[in-house]
């Protein structure tokens, strides 16, 4: 039996498969939602779930919230009511000592684990556990050590909209569909694009941002209240979460406010149509997530059977606007909200043990992998959408004769030079010395089932391999995540000039001296006025060079290429003759 289980930023939950049907388990007081909350008490074990959440503003410092948005992390942006112990690891300071984010979503996943044996009966030790689709390698890797620690052993780590499109497809194995999955929860938006083909999920592209969610809406809620109440936002964060959510029930809301500062009163009527007008530019964050997710899978919102529903947020009717008028269709909204991702790890725990056999998942990498090469361009080895598991692979050579080592530095990103990418991680691979461009090396990567990387170089020469596990992994908060893929649309045309000015940099780095030392072999096999022409163009070239713009230079060295061709041709006579 393998539990399915929903680690999320505000609640978790759960699940498992059985007699046919995924189940979600209830707690002890019969909730099958345990918010993500922990709270620590010197000397005592921390208290979990409702009893945490109670004590948030008695003891905010040991109260820990959206742990989740801390996983993998080591760089800190933005406030926290807690204070940092350390930031390499990350530890969170309490009254009860300092904690890893890991450790304090083990405490989330122990409850779970002991809620699910109490309710079965029986020890439950296998877990899948699910993760935006947008985790990097570090968040994943975070969020299986969490399991780890809590005691499962971690079968897989899967996302959360293809979570959500198994619940939905469950009951539809017959159909061959194709679906949007949008899930906006409190921190984070997924988009998805999944076909359904008679039991088979394929993943044909997920987009999203790991930092945009439910929270920022109400953080706008509380920047707007605080104005007319004179409190701090960060006062009216509680307050403006549970005005949004009525607003999602009613057209206006009272906020009352008892015993603000003091003694004094505060109150006032909230209209849906104010907190639209704070949401709307937010929430169109995510239209780009759907375009963008549209185009890698070659799809138009025509193509779409259904646009699916998931995370709490989406229960605003702006968020239900926004998405009709998109994809141009009323959502379903048949899942729950609150627990489609759970069941829909709670299947997957089915599909894994064998107690579902006619399914089949095929999920994607979210973000391109690739190493640095020459001039500091990125090559990339597996292109963003990948389905994963998968392998790709790629021979490099040494630049310099007599290299003893080669540098490798594994990016992850999507734009076009390596330093605007995210370095993973960087090592030297030993090898024997070797005139330039004979040594042989081969580095595969290799994404597992988990979306976890792996990575292997080999010398050729003397079949010694080297296995690298991507330690720190990601030195990155959300916001450059968020960052990257928007810049990478923002920047795709300087990106590309950039490339192609790299690339033709490189050439004729190469060419100049080589037409020397042609020409110096050549002698009077070159006329007078051939060799004018070549220098003529030779001379374009450096001056393009300095000139430093893109197309000009790729222009005069593709001329200079040409115009070389015949001397290389000659020069190769000479020798063999
Ligand atoms: P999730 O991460 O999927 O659990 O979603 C949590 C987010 O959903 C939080 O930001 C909640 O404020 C938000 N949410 C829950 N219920 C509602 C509702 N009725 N209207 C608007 N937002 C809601």
């Amino acid at each position: 039996m393998i539990a399915g289980i929903d680690l999320g930023t505000t609640n978790s939950l759960i699940g498992i498969f059985d007699a046919g049907f995924p189940v979600l388990l209830a707690d002890a007081t019969g909730s099958r939602l345990t918010p993500s909350a922990v709270s620590f008490i010197q000397n005592e074990p921390p208290l979990v779930g409702f009893p945490a959440l109670h004590r948030r503003n008695l003891a905010p410092a040991d109260t820990i919230l959206s742990v989740k948005r801390l996983m993998g992390m080591r760089e800190i942006q933005g406030q926290f009511p807690f204070r940092f112990a350390s930031h390499s690891p990350l530890k969170i300071q309490t009254s009860a000592g300092d904690f890893t984010p890991e450790q304090i979503s083990a405490f989330i996943l122990s409850k779970l684990k002991s809620d699910a044996e109490q309710a079965l009966g029986m020890p439950v030790e296998r877990a899948v556990i699910t993760v935006p689709a947008y985790f990097n390698d570090n968040q994943r890797n975070a969020t299986k050590a969490a399991g780890e620690l809590a005691g499962f052993v971690v079968e897989r780590i899967l996302s959360e909209p293809t979570a959500a499109a198994l619940a939905y497809g469950l009951n539809r194995l017959q159909d061959r569909a194709k679906i949007a999955v949008y899930d906006l929860g409190g921190g984070t938006f997924d988009i998805s694009l999944i076909q359904l083909n008679q039991g088979i999920f394929e993943v044909l592209s997920t987009s999203g941002d790991t930092h945009l969610g439910g929270d920022d809406l109400d953080r706008a809620l509380a920047n707007f209240l605080s104005q007319k109440l004179d409190l701090t936002p960060n006062a009216l964060l509680e307050t403006a979460e549970q005005a949004k959510k009525s607003l999602s029930e009613e057209m206006q809301t009272e906020i009352l406010l008892p015993f603000a500062e003091g003694a004094s009163s505060a109150s006032l009527i909230l209209t849906r149509s104010e907190l639209d007008s704070l949401c709307v530019p937010i929430l169109e964050r995510t239209k780009t997530h759907c375009l963008r997710a549209l185009q890698d899978a070659g799809l138009t919102p025509a193509d779409l059977d259904e646009v699916i529903l998931v995370g709490g947020s989406t229960r605003m009717p702006l968020v239900r606007q926004i998405v009709t008028d998109l994809f141009g269709r009323a959502p379903n909204t048949s899942q729950h909200p609150d627990e489609a991702i759970a069941l829909g790890a709670t299947i997957q725990g089915g599909i894994l043990s064998g107690a579902l056999q006619n399914l089949t998942l095929l999920d994607v990498t979210p973000l391109s992998l690739g190493i640095e090469t020459f001039g500091g361009l990125m090559n990339v080895l597996i292109p963003r959408n990948t389905t994963i598991p998968c392998k790709a692979g790629e021979m490099f050579t040494n630049a310099v004769a007599n290299q003893t080592s080669l540098r490798i530095s594994v990016l992850q990103g999507e734009r076009e030079m390596a330093e605007d990418n995210w370095q993973l991680g960087e090592f030297v691979v030993p090898f024997s010395p070797a005139p330039k461009g004979q040594a042989r090396v081969g580095v595969q990567f290799e994404i597992d089932v988990n979306g976890i990387l792996k990575i292997l170089v080999r010398e050729i020469a003397t079949h010694k391999d080297h296995h690298i596990e991507i330690q720190s992994a990601i030195d990155v908060s959300d916001e450059a995540v968020e960052k990257m893929i928007a810049e990478s649309v923002e920047h795709a045309l300087e990106d590309m000039q950039e490339r192609i000015f790299t690339e033709a940099r490189l050439k004729a780095e190469e060419l100049l001296p080589a037409l020397e030392v042609a020409l110096l072999q050549l002698g009077d096999a070159v006329s007078a006025a051939e060799k004018t022409h070549i220098q003529n163009l030779a001379q374009a070239v450096r001056e393009s060079l300095q000139m430093g713009t893109a197309q000009p230079l790729k222009k005069a060295v593709a001329h200079l290429d040409e115009a070389t061709q015949p001397l290389a041709s000659r020069l190769l006579e000479k020798v063999l003759s």
